[in-house]
């Protein structure tokens, strides 16, 4: 591709509405641009990157023995209906009315349709295991679309499906595409960990995310050092120590604490270490109750652990005017002696005696708080957020915190959707069995946004080869020297010919801003071809990640850049 002949509208300015550093190079770039909120546009040299996604996860589903069909983005409402999930989906769910006002909505995920096609199309165990996929644009009309393609209204998904007699088999075709995704996240070139994810509300047994690692990654996940496990925070366990409880030595003491609101306030004025003290939290559930829940002072609440005890689903912090009402003191004194709501307590309180707690009154603690004797505990449970430095609950080991991006999620799901669709098979005895399903999703568009999160300086993107929109980028310093002009086309002709992708840029412009833009779009390699090298028969070769320079022979530099390229790839071009 000649740049003069391309679309490839790169930008000097940072965009002011994009926040992370994925979008802002996305848009700088001229990868992508905004139609409207979380609606874009892919430009060549976006789209480009996309499909080379797509082709890895094509080729690896294939691989795995699943096939590809298509299905339509504008499903029928009936069917979502009869899933129970019309009502429920909430507004993610874009629904619209056809002209003769049968509703409709946009598919945000395809478990539906590709329910009802099964059971319209399989009808005997014969016809097991399947597995069917499809790359597709999905609509979900997010409540804050943000970051570009990160978290899109319409974006790109890969989705598949699996069907099977048993949960036996279930499990393996779970196993199979567990181990596909594994490889397709390296083959993109990406740092990724797979988690063990909450099954949330669709309430299936087993659940992994995949996560590209990056500081500014939406999800915290938790990793042990020595062994494979990993988990979402969210899910994270934390090891449970028994202990018997410990018998109370102080008497319960009022003190005053003025102006001491935080933990580290009351820790430094008491000159006491944050362990000792008790964090009590004043939540809201969904269901409208009003509840206090106890963390040591050190430890922060996990929500999803607390919602799972509970049986809701969802618990906020409670507004400063209900913890005023229900405590009599303004946030920050609040603590359970004498509070009359449930109160739920983390298991890390049950080996802790005379500790602190708020009084419930402005400027003031109490001390020598004990629990059973001062005030009573409903339940304790995990319900703390796993920390670094925690020990692994599988083999003791030392856990790191990680940032990351959810890029795939693979999940059982059971008979869920066949019960309640009636996909049913004919078994070896002629019994009619439901389907054992699972449902496996990869973003297309977030994986080359987390890609570039996690690679990338300050002068701009630096793609990994496999997913890069072009393998090499031919400079031309000075496209009026014919000599020079006449090098680079032939080189630019040798390199397409040995199934290399190049980008030719062969634009009348200051060199200097045209090395920006190749920094900016990140391609791996990079050839300048000038005067001053032509003399010595040579071309200049800059790699983008490492920014080594060195001169190549002319006559060899086109099969040189090739083995690059399939050295960097992998499987070939
Ligand atoms: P999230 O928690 O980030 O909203 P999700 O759990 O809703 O994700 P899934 O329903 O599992 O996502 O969808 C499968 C994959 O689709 C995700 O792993 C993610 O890569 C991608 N994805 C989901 N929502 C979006 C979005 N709004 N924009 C871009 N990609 C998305
Ligand atoms: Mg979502």
């Amino acid at each position: 591709m000649r740049y003069t002949e391309y679309l490839l509208p790169t930008l000097k300015e940072t965009p002011s509405d994009a926040e992370v550093v994925s979008h802002k190079l996305m848009l700088r770039a001229g990868m992508i641009r905004k139609l409207a909120a979380g609606i874009y546009n892919y430009l060549p040299l976006g789209l480009r990157s996309i499909r080379k996604v797509e082709q890895i996860i094509r080729e690896e589903m294939d691989r795995a023995g699943a096939i590809e069909l298509l299905m339509p983005m504008v499903i029928p409402a009936e069917l979502w209906e009869e899933s129970g999930r019309w009502d429920h989906y909430g507004r993610e769910l874009l629904r619209l009315t056809d002209r003769k006002d049968a509703p409709f909505c946009l598919g945000p995920t395809h478990e539906e349709v590709i329910t009802d096609l099964v059971r319209n199309t399989v009808r005997s165990y014969r016809q097991l295991p399947l597995n069917l996929y499809q790359i597709q644009g999905k609509f979900r009309d997010e409540i804050r679309p943000r970051f570009g393609l990160m978290r899109g209204r319409e974006f790109i998904m890969k989705d598949a499906y699996s069907f099977d007699l048993d949960e036996s088999c279930a499990d393996l075709a779970y196993e199979k595409m567990y181990q596909a995704y594994r490889r397709i996240f390296e083959r993109c070139g990406l740092k990724f960990r797979a988690v063990e994810a909450d099954t949330g509300n669709i309430g299936g047994t087993s659940s992994h995310e995949f996560m590209v690692l990056a500081a500014s990654g939406e999800d915290a996940i938790v990793s042990c050092g020595q062994c494979e496990y990993a988990a979402n925070i969210e899910k994270a366990e934390v090891v449970i120590e028994e202990c018997s409880a410990p018998t109370p030595a102080a008497t319960l003491n009022k003190v005053a604490t003025p102006d001491c609101k935080s933990i580290e306030e009351v820790s430094a004025f008491l000159n006491l270490a944050p362990q000792r003290l008790v964090k009590t939290l004043i939540v809201q559930t969904d269901a409208g109750e009003t509840l206090a829940v106890l963390l040591q002072g050190n430890h922060e609440l996990n929500e999803i652990k607390l919602c799972r005890l509970l049986g809701c689903n969802e618990v906020t912090l409670a507004s400063d005017e209900e913890v005023r009402k229900v405590t009599g003191a303004p946030p920050g004194f609040a603590g359970p002696v004498g509070l009359s709501l449930r109160v739920f307590a983390d298991f890390a309180l049950r080996s802790q005696s005379d500790v602190v707690a708020g009084a419930n009154e402005v400027d003031a603690h109490y001390v020598g708080v004990n629990p059973g004797r001062d005030f009573e505990v409903e339940q304790y449970a995990d319900l703390r957020a796993a920390r670094a430095g925690d020990i692994c609950p599988r083999c003791g080991g030392v856990l790191e915190i990680w940032r990351g991006i959810e890029v795939g999620h693979v999940f059982k799901l059971g008979t869920r959707y066949s019960a309640a669709l009636g996909a049913t098979v004919l078994d070896d005895k002629g019994q009619e069995r439901e389907l054992f399903m699972g449902c496996y999703g990869i973003g297309v568009g977030r994986t080359v946004a987390a890609a570039i999160e996690q690679n990338h300086d300050e002068n701009g993107i630096i793609f990994p080869m496999p997913i890069a929109p072009f393998h090499v980028l031919v400079t031309v310093v000075n496209p009026r020297q014919e000599e020079v002009l006449a090098a680079a086309e032939k080189l630019y002709a040798e390199l397409q010919s040995l199934g290399v992708e190049v980008l030719l840029d062969d634009r009348d412009e200051r060199p200097g801003s045209k090395f920006k833009d190749a920094d900016l779009i990140g391609i791996p390699l990079r050839i300048t071809v000038g005067a001053r090298g032509l003399k010595e028969h040579a071309v200049e070769l800059q790699e983008r990640a490492s920014g080594e320079r060195r001169m190549l022979p002319l006559a060899d530099a086109s099969a040189m850049v090739r083995d690059m390229v399939v050295a960097a790839c992998g499987d070939g071009l």
